[in-house]
């Protein structure tokens, strides 16, 4: 515990809420999304805008604390949260403003997704973010993200404009392609390491209704779907996206009951074109194969956004594994479909997301994000509601992400990974972590934002 000659000034100094151990909130107000994660803050400080993060930085500084970043609290790891430390929770910053002339929307540092999604359809226009709208803007935002839109619009950081944020010092900076563009350059995937992002200003694109939604087919036939949805994705028009999954089909509404509780891949599509288009580009996919369940058909953006929300509620045990995929040969397919049979729980899947199209006409220098020449982002994730499962569904993906790892690219998409260490953080990053350094070292010399998938400062020569 603090001092009150310590605490008073500090809390007095915010206009959001200082919640301590002891205090009615406090049990509330640590936890995070994966219900793994168990961890006891020594301070929260529930910052309302960006004078209340300076302060919160500050305090952290001057009192030498570990310093974790909470945007929407998604992480895997529960990087939004630590042990014995202070946790600057921007939840309360959740503000989200659409510019229809321009197509720019700022959202705050603490927003989802969902709060986006829904500002922004009024407009008629979409951000590329992630599958689930509960997620933060801030953590899918500073590691990449990937999801329905990636194909036809690029990753997130693709479309993000300029971020406002307080750095390690308290002091305050725009930062975009103009001002301070090193800075700008390392938040475009290099996660939480620079500082605190208090807004972030994207660019929105005309997008509305698509033509969307999973097709589910028995596992039996799931080599043969595999192998076709590798060769057909890459080809396929930039405004049609699927991402292909290994999953359990949920025993209730609106699953037919035959399917209930039984295994099954699907690919969950998403086209943005012209409407009078979308039998025509979905025609040589139904030829393909007649899938056991199609429910793909016209559906507004946000309605997709949300499709997996309810499944997924906070408070899961979640354990993750992943790896970028340069190709999917037969073998690889092949562990995919021994490991698929085996899913450890209802929760449990894997998912690859394509990322070419537009994501990959961007440099793998010109970001932080170094896997553009890869084809997949594969992630196993054991899920369940049971603590008592714990152990199950980790080893599952463990050992499915063992198999599969040899025929990986080597590194993973740093927003699926877990507290994984330095070498992974490395391999992910490859030929941009030296200037990732480089740039942490300027602007965060003494690590203060450490807990985060840690970017090392460059040492004092370099
Ligand atoms: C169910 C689920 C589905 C997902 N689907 C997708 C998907 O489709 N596509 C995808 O790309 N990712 C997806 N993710 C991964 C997601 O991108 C990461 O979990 C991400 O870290 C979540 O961000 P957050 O703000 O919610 O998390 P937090 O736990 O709050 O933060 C994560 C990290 O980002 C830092 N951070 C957050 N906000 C800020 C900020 N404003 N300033 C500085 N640092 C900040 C934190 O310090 C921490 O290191 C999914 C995750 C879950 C749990």
């Amino acid at each position: 515990m603090f001092s009150e000659a310590t605490i008073a000034p500090f809390k007095s100094s915010l206009r959001g809420e200082v919640i301590e151990p002891g205090d009615a909130r406090y049990d509330e107000a640590r936890k995070v999304y994966n219900g793994m994660i168990d961890r006891r803050p020594r301070i929260i400080a529930r910052c309302v805008d960006v004078a209340d993060v300076i302060s919160a930085v500050n305090f952290g500084r001057e009192n030498t604390l570990r310093i974790a970043v909470r945007g929407g609290g998604h992480n895997a790891g529960g990087l939004g949260v630590c042990d014995d430390g202070l946790v600057i929770d921007l939840s309360q910053m959740n503000y989200v403003r659409v510019d229809p002339k321009k197509r720019t929307v700022l959202a705050g540092g603490g927003a989802l997704w969902g709060a986006v999604d829904h500002a922004t359809h009024a407009f008629g226009l979409a951000v590329p973010s992630g599958i689930i709208s509960t997620t933060g803007v801030g953590g899918l935002t500073l590691g990449g993200g990937l999801g329905h839109l990636t194909r036809q619009c690029g990753l997130t950081i693709d479309n993000l404009l300029a971020v406002d944020m307080v750095l390690a010092d308290g002091s305050f900076v725009t930062s975009s392609a103009k001002e301070h563009p090193d800075l700008f350059w390392a938040v475009r995937g290099g996660g939480g390491n620079f500082g605190v992002v208090t807004s972030f200003l994207f660019k929105a694109h005309p997008i509305h209704t698509n033509y969307a939604g999973p097709m589910l087919w028995p596992l039996e036939d799931a080599t043969e779907i595999t192998r076709w949805y590798r060769g057909f994705i890459p080809k396929a028009p930039r405004a049609l996206s699927g991402f292909f999954a290994f999953l359990t089909v949920p025993p209730g509404p609106p699953f037919p009951e035959h399917l209930h509780n039984k295994k099954m891949c699907g690919i969950v599509w998403c086209y943005t074109g012209p409407a009078k288009a979308a039998e025509r580009v979905f025609a040589p996919i139904r030829k393909f194969k007649t899938a056991a369940l199609d429910m793909v058909g016209p559906m507004p953006h946000p309605v997709l956004q949300t499709m997996f929300d309810a499944l997924y509620p906070p408070g899961l045990q979640w354990y993750w594994k992943a790896d970028f995929m340069r190709e999917l040969d037969d073998k690889a397919i092949a562990l995919h479909v021994k490991f698929a049979e085996q899913l450890p729980t209802m929760h449990s899947g894997m998912h690859l997301y394509p990322i070419d199209g537009k994501a990959s006409d961007v440099k793998n220098s010109s970001t932080p994000w170094c896997y553009r020449d890869a084809k997949w982002a594969q992630v196993m994730v054991g899920v369940d509601c049971d603590p008592a499962n714990r152990e199950k569904i980790s080893s599952w993906a463990r050992d499915y992400w063992t198999a599969l790892h040899p025929h990986s690219a080597g590194g993973a998409y740093v927003n699926f990974m877990m507290e994984e260490g330095d070498d992974r953080i490395r391999a992910t990053y490859g030929k941009n972590y030296d200037r990732l350094a480089k740039v942490k070292k300027r602007y965060d010399r003494a690590n203060l934002f450490r807990v985060n998938q840690n970017i090392k400062p460059a040492r004092a020569s370099t």
